[in-house]
């Protein structure tokens, strides 16, 4: 693959999701994942992946936190 932004936006994708980027770089990232199928794929799961440890945090550990999580990736996987 040539570089097209894809090994960046991936590489800050979870600072995107968590908001820690500066306005300049997030404009960058949604910018690319406004125009790339796969990386928008990979911003789906990050934000699954995201909400779902939010999600723990506030709640107390839930057991089968992994479980839930995988079975949301698959299923989200299948849509592709
Ligand atoms: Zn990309």
């Amino acid at each position: 693959m040539t570089d097209c932004g894809c090994d960046k936006t991936k590489a800050e994708l979870e600072e995107y999701l968590h908001g820690e980027l500066c306005r300049e770089d997030a404009a960058d990232i949604r910018e690319h994942i406004a125009n790339c199928a796969d990386c928008a794929g990979e911003r789906k799961v990050g934000e699954v992946l995201t909400e779902a440890v939010q999600r723990a945090c506030r709640e107390t550990a839930p057991e089968d936190l992994r479980s839930t999580v995988l079975a949301r990736l698959r299923a989200l996987q299948a849509q592709h």
